[in-house]
């Protein structure tokens, strides 16, 4: 599938119609330049929809004997609601057993933004991101959680200003096996050293 390439300018015009819908002046001072930035700011927020995994590890996958636990722990997270286009952000937790390929560990990162900016539940973005490390390592379990907050929540006044939704996805062995998921959990929930 092509991404479609968002025009910048057109995309300003309809950010400064909708301060106009708003009540607000786009001619004043403050908001001149307004529909500039905004624009420029929503087409980084959803530069994922122009990424491909494939372009994101760029070849940084190795070989390797060990068959051990690797763990990223503590992933910032920003993306957008798909209902409101709010922000959710948080942090996320990643685990794979590797089958004789470990992934470059900025990839894991940049893997979940690739898929955190585009508009996004945070449940199909700890799918995606589960997935993504599955089908890139080729690994034999893979388990993430992800730990947010919702604007949508929070600005909202719904009463659950401090609330911390937590997603999870296990694929493969950790699914399979309650030892290797248990093994996930308790390391992703232990204190760091050093
Ligand atoms: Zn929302």
């Amino acid at each position: 599938m092509m991404a479609h390439t968002p025009n910048a300018a057109r995309v300003a015009k309809l950010i400064r119609q909708l301060l106009v819908e708003l009540g607000e002046d786009p001619a004043r001072e403050g908001l001149v330049a307004t529909p500039k930035r905004v624009a420029e700011s929503l087409l980084f927020l959803t530069n994922g929809y122009r990424q491909t995994t494939r372009k994101v590890i760029n070849g940084a996958i190795f070989e390797s004997q060990t068959n051990n636990m690797i763990i990223v722990r503590d992933i910032e997270v920003y993306s957008l609601c798909e209902h409101h286009m709010l922000p959710f952000f948080g942090r996320c937790h990643v685990g794979y057993v590797a089958r004789d390929k470990v992934l470059g560990v900025s990839k894991i990162a940049r893997l979940v933004d690739c898929f955190a900016r585009r508009l996004q539940i945070q449940e199909r973005l700890t799918e995606e991101v589960a997935e993504a490390v599955r089908d890139a390592a080729g690994a034999e379990g893979v388990g993430v959680v992800m730990e947010c907050r919702h604007l949508c929540m929070m600005m909202r006044g719904v009463g659950k200003q401090n609330s911390v939704m937590t997603t999870s996805t296990v694929l493969g062995s950790f699914r399979k096996n309650s030892a290797t998921r248990a093994e996930f959990l308790s390391l992703i929930r232990s204190p760091v050293h050093g």
